[in-house]
Formats: C-alpha cells, sequence, structure tokens
C-alpha cells in the first residue's frame, strides 16, 4: 500500500482531522479502493473507539481483491466492538475464500454465539463443513439458514449444489425444483437439473430444461449442444413436450368492453416476435387465421388480393425475396414483393398467429398469438418474412400493461404502468427512436417494452388503460423519459450515473423506501450488509413480487467464467473481478477485470450484466467474491445480488409496494419516482381519413 503518507496528508488538509467520512466514501464509489481504505483507516486513527472507519477500510479492502488485509482490519475492528456477529460473520467468510476453514469456522461459531439467528453465518458455517466433506454438518446448517431466508432461491440452489456433491441425487433434484418454483429465470439451477434428467434417462424432461434456459439465456451454449445432443433420443415430439398455447374461441372481457370504452387514438407501428435486440426473428413460416374473417390487401396498390373466411388458417412462407400466401386448400394467391395488410374483416376483429413448429422463430412456434389491429407482412431479407402489428396506442397498451407487470397487482400500481407505457409510446414515435431502420415504432420484447397482444389482455389491466385514457407524464410540457424497470433491489440509480444514458433532472437516486421514511446514506460497510440482507424496501414485498427479483446470488465456476469472458475480452485465465466504479445506489458502473495476459475494464451496463457467467446479470447491483484454494488458484466466483433491470426510473416492483403496503395513488407513485414532472391528458390529433402508417 504504497502512498498512504500522501494521501492521508491529503485528506487531512482537505477535511480537517479526520471527522467527515465523506471524502473517503466518495473515493469509495469511484473505485479508488485503496485510497478509500487508506482515507477510513486515517479516520480511525482519529477516533480510536469506533469501528465503523475500520470496517470500511476493510470492505474497500475486500473488494479490491486485499482478502488477507481486509481480515486483518476486521480483526482490529473487533478490539474495538467485540460483540458485534457481523464482524465475525465477515471475517469468516474472508478465511473461508481463502481456504483457512479452521479459523472460518470459529469465526461463524463466534457469529452465532453473539446472535442466534445469523443467515449469513450458517451459511458460511455449511459452506465450511461443506469443503471438509462433513455431510451432516453441512445438512443441519443449510437447513438452518432455509429457515432464516424461507423465499431465498439461493439457499435451494447452495444445497442442491451440496446434494450433487454428496452423491444424494434425488435430494439434489428436489432442492432444484424448489429454486426454479422461486425463480424461473435461475438458468444456473436449471442447468444441473437438465443434467439430472438426463443421466436418468429422462430425456424428454432433460430436453424440456435446456430448452427453458434459452428462454431465459437465448443462444445459451451448453443448452443449446444438449438440445442437439437430445434430439435423436426423445420420445415424444417436440410440441408435445411443450404443447404450445392455443388460442380457440373468442376471448370475452367481463365486466369492462375496452374497445367500446376507448376513444380512437392515434396509430403506431410494433414489430412482432422480435429477439433481445429488438430486431425481428427468423420468420420463415407463418400461419394465420381470425374468427371474424379477413381480408388481404397491397398497401402500395389497395387492390384486395384475397378475402379468408372465418376459422380458416392460410400460410405465409418466405420464397427467395417474395412473401408466398397460400389458401386452406393449397391454392396459392400470391408472391408478394411489396407489403400486404392483413386486416379483420370485422371491426373490433383480430388477426391470430397458428402456432406451428415450422417456423424458426420461437415467438410463434410455442405459443398461439393474437392481435388487434392488423399485421402487415413483407419480404425482410435474411429474416424471412416481415411482421408489424398496426395498431392504436390506447388498444396496444391493453396488451403491454399485463405483459410489463402482473395483472392481480395492486390496481394503482398498474395504473402508474399504464401511464408510464403511454409516455414510452409517444416519445418513440416521434423521435423515430431505435427502430426507424427496421420500420417500426417500438419492437415487442423488453428491449422497447413487453407486448404479448389481446390473448394477454387482463380484466384490471384493461381498466387501468381505461381510467388513465390520454394520460402521460411531462417534464416542462414535454414528454418524460419514464424509464421503468423490474426491481431496483432497494435503491433507485439516477441516469446520469450510468454510460451512455445522459443526465435527466427527473431520473434521480433515491432510496425505494416508503416517502415518509428517511434512511442515512450507506457507507461501504452498510453496503455489503444491506445487499447480503434482507432489508426493508417498497420492492421487498414477498407474497405479490418475487422475493428472488429483489435479491439473489449464484456461484460461477472458474473455468466457466475464464471461458464467457474470454468470449468478449482475450485476457487469458480471469484471475480477479473488482467491481470499481458504484453509484450512490450501489450499481456496478465500473469493472474491471483482471486476467493472466492482461485486464480490461468495463463500463458499458449490458455487458457488466452479460459477461459474469452464461446467462445475464438480473442487474449491476452486486457485489463478488473470489473463492480459491489453498494455494491460491481460483476455485469459483460467489454473487451477492439485488434488482432486475437498469434501476432507474420507476422501480415496477416497488410501485407495487407503495400502492399495496402504503395506499398511495398513481399519481403519488409517480412523483415518487419521477419528482418534478406532471401528469397530463393528452388528446390524440386524428389523422387523414385511412390513417395508414
Ligand atoms: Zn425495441
Ligand atoms: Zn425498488
Amino acid at each position: 500500500m504504497r502512498g498512504i503518507n500522501i494521501s492521508l496528508l491529503f485528506l487531512l488538509l482537505q477535511s480537517g482531522p479526520g471527522h467527515c467520512a465523506a471524502p473517503a466514501y466518495e473515493l469509495y464509489l469511484k473505485g479508488e479502493l485503496l485510497k478509500a481504505a487508506t482515507a477510513y483507516f486515517a479516520l480511525a486513527d482519529a477516533a480510536p473507539e469506533n469501528p465503523r472507519p475500520m470496517l470500511n477500510a476493510a470492505a474497500c479492502l475486500k473488494q479490491a481483491g486485499r482478502y488477507y488485509e481486509a481480515a486483518a482490519a476486521l480483526v482490529r475492528a473487533l478490539n474495538r466492538d467485540p460483540q458485534n456477529p457481523d464482524i465475525y460473520s465477515e471475517l469468516g467468510w474472508l478465511r473461508f475464500h481463502q481456504a483457512d476453514y479452521d479459523g472460518a469456522r470459529s469465526a461463524f461459531e463466534a457469529a452465532i454465539r453473539l446472535r442466534e439467528q445469523h443467515p449469513r453465518a450458517e451459511l458460511g458455517l455449511a459452506s465450511v463443513y461443506s469443503n471438509l466433506d462433513e455431510k451432516e454438518k453441512t445438512l443441519e446448517h443449510l437447513d438452518k439458514y432455509r429457515r432464516l431466508r424461507p423465499d431465498f432461491a439461493g439457499v435451494d440452489y447452495i444445497l442442491a449444489w451440496n446434494y450433487m456433491n454428496f452423491k444424494m441425487h434425488k435430494e439434489a433434484e428436489e432442492a432444484l425444483v424448489e429454486a426454479l418454483r422461486k425463480d424461473p429465470s435461475f438458468t444456473e439451477a436449471r442447468l444441473p437439473l437438465a443434467g439430472i434428467y438426463a443421466r436418468q434417462g429422462k430425456f424428454n424432461e432433460a430436453w424440456n430444461q435446456y430448452y427453458r434456459v434459452l428462454d431465459y439465456a437465448p443462444g445459451h451454449p451448453v443448452a443449446s449442444k444438449m438440445m442437439k445432443v437430445l434430439e435423436g433420443k426423445l420420445t415424444k415430439q417436440p410440441e408435445e413436450i411443450r404443447p404450445p398455447f392455443r388460442i380457440t374461441k373468442p376471448l370475452v372481457m367481463e365486466p369492462l368492453d375496452a374497445l367500446a370504452s376507448l376513444s380512437s387514438s392515434v396509430k403506431i407501428r410494433v414489430g412482432i416476435g422480435t429477439g433481445t435486440t429488438g430486431k425481428q426473428g427468423r420468420n420463415n413460416f407463418l400461419r394465420i387465421k381470425s374468427f371474424e374473417g379477413l381480408t388481404v390487401t397491397g398497401k402500395a396498390s389497395g387492390k384486395v388480393y384475397a378475402a379468408i373466411p372465418p376459422d380458416e388458417t392460410w400460410t405465409l412462407a418466405e420464397e427467395g425475396d417474395k412473401v408466398k400466401l397460400t389458401a386452406a386448400d393449397g391454392t396459392v394467391y400470391g408472391r408478394f414483393a411489396g407489403t400486404i395488410m392483413v386486416k379483420p374483416a370485422k371491426a373490433g376483429g383480430t388477426v391470430i398467429f397458428d402456432a406451428t413448429s415450422k417456423t424458426r422463430n420461437p415467438w410463434f412456434s410455442g405459443a398461439d398469438r393474437q392481435y388487434r389491429g392488423y399485421i402487415e407482412f413483407y419480404p425482410n431479407g435474411s429474416r424471412g418474412i416481415g411482421v408489424v402489428n398496426v395498431i392504436e396506442n390506447e388498444l396496444y397498451l391493453l396488451g403491454v400493461v399485463p405483459s410489463e407487470v402482473a395483472p392481480q397487482w395492486p390496481y394503482e400500481s398498474l395504473k402508474a404502468q399504464a401511464v408510464l407505457a403511454r409516455t414510452q409510446v409517444l416519445i418513440r414515435r416521434a423521435r423515430g427512436g431505435q427502430h426507424k431502420k427496421d420500420g417500426y415504432h417500438l419492437c415487442d420484447g423488453q428491449h422497447c417494452q413487453a407486448y404479448k397482444g389481446k390473448s394477454n389482455e387482463a380484466n384490471t389491466t384493461n381498466r387501468a388503460v381505461v381510467d388513465t385514457e390520454g394520460e402521460i407524464l411531462t417534464y416542462h410540457g414535454r414528454p418524460a423519459y419514464t424509464f421503468y424497470h423490474s426491481n431496483c433491489g432497494g435503491w433507485i440509480q439516477a441516469s446520469k450515473e450510468v454510460t451512455g444514458w445522459g443526465d435527466s433532472p427527473y431520473l434521480v437516486t433515491k432510496p425505494d423506501i416508503a416517502p415518509d421514511k428517511v434512511q442515512a446514506p450507506l457507507d461501504p460497510w452498510e453496503h455489503h450488509l444491506w445487499l447480503t440482507g434482507n432489508p426493508e424496501a417498497n420492492c421487498n414485498y414477498p407474497g405479490r413480487v418475487r422475493a428472488s427479483e429483489f435479491r439473489w446470488m449464484k456461484i460461477i465456476r472458474h473455468k466457466d467464467m475464464t471461458f464467457r469472458v474470454n468470449m468478449e475480452y482475450p485476457v487469458g485465465e480471469v484471475v480477479d473481478i473488482i467491481p470499481l466504479r458504484r453509484s450512490p445506489s450501489g450499481n456496478v458502473n465500473t469493472m474491471k477485470i483482471v486476467g493472466r495476459k492482461r485486464s480490461v475494464t468495463v463500463t458499458k451496463e449490458h455487458m457488466i450484466r452479460n459477461i459474469l457467467g452464461f446467462s445475464s446479470l438480473k442487474c449491476t447491483l452486486f457485489e463478488i467474491e473470489t473463492n480459491r484454494f489453498k494455494n491460491g488458484k481460483v476455485r469459483n466466483y460467489w454473487l451477492y445480488g439485488g434488482g432486475w433491470g437498469h434501476a432507474i426510473g420507476m422501480c415496477q416492483s416497488g410501485a407495487a409496494g407503495l400502492a399495496g403496503k402504503y395506499d398511495k395513488s398513481y399519481k403519488e407513485i409517480m412523483e415518487f419516482y419521477f419528482p418534478g414532472t406532471n401528469l397530463r391528458r393528452i388528446k390524440y390529433v386524428k389523422k387523414a381519413k385511412s390513417g395508414e402508417l
């Protein structure tokens, strides 16, 4: 630790004799971890009774990968605060990660002596015994941990990990199923479950699990490879293993008829069946039908080419650079080089895509899909057939709100979601946006906002759209950037903190806790306890919001981490991963990866999330611990995280909490997440007669 004296002098000059922790905290947030540690040590020297600066120094050193020095700082902190179980517990973890199992055990035991119910120390003891191959004791402490954190999917995952080590396959299977019940997106739990099924000869079940991995982690290399391996061993057709959702009769919504309740609104264009980047999927073949009948019209010519009777299924196939339309009886009705419009023959009708395994786009093979408005089809180069839903904005929102949030959530949070989604559309429609080149205003995935069409609609969310009809959020009279995310993990992040997001005065950082509660700023030590614990927050809402979105963990094997990182950056074997710059919310915005050959610094939000393991991290709010063998080689990486999404703007789960736990209205919810904005009701300007886009 060169430079201690200079930094210390600098701090003394800057802030007086070390009573102010702010500069040290600033250094920590900036990723100047060793300087931050030095500053905290200076504060510790200035206040010999206070354990806190020493604990903060330890937290900085740990994040910098200096586990030995961090442990020494914790021991010094214990001299000042010998009754603090959290210090013992963290000391145990630092020792555990350095393969000092005896030292770790005594520290964890001390923590539990001081506080009988200490989940992190129980997990620590279990991990120690697991490494010592002591089966009974491992399971005993994991069981205690499970009772202390019953909603946490990470418990069952670690339990399964141990059952597998102890060759208890039946128990491992049950624990993995339980982890996935709590968190269906838990790819790291789904893969070993698939492996267990494959070893038992349950090839259909194994194949299904790998398929579901691809739902959450498209292109996952292990899952893709294993599905091919298993294909020849399946005893059922893929459609029988995963029967597609079928639409067999018109959906009648009671008691609200949204279509009759809404006035006509501006038409928008939505790309359908798009991938993670919002581009259209590979649509080689599609089947369409309706309950009311359809007409097929040339967009340029205005000529009607065909009328499709109700309940008849016709097909569209790519043929060279044309789209071939074939009737149910096999008659070819045309090969189109331009755009055709398929419209319901009656007002209020829909276009239905009949699920088919002949299409390469999973969106159209996994389920029937149903859309209000009408559909445009066009030859789309190597992607096959382009599919765009042209639909009035308010009707589109009926399909968006239930795709973004759960229809059974507290009603005011549904209304907030409707307003934000409506505002997003108007911004993207006015600006052309990212999909201008693609020929639509929005895609139908998370990239813009999720939209699953009419079959996904629900009464509650339809009513939320009707009740807020035309309402948007504005700032200085213009539509506001109403970003939202699934779960912030307890703290909203300001847009200016994230590379490439820009600064908006209403996209600010704040704890996601009820407006009448005040929380002091965190320091590195407190942040660590907060992130690895189960703290109060609007979005910590058990029973309504998945606990696995608020807090999560995973363990990534060393070789997997090295493989994944080297797909992007040829750094050689990964030897350390160090979060550097953090937002005040705790989100990591700069991360250093140390490899044998070279090191890289990663700053893009999606890269930080995508590169740590094969399925992306839910959020950049995380800590990473490097677990090593006695000889210093890395065994694996332990990640503890919180939240799902970019943590900017409205926390959807937090909105549910504000409405459900604290009775807040949708106006109050939006004031909380977008301070300084106004709610305004717009009148849609009627377009010229046909309004075709
Ligand atoms: Zn998009
Ligand atoms: Zn939140």
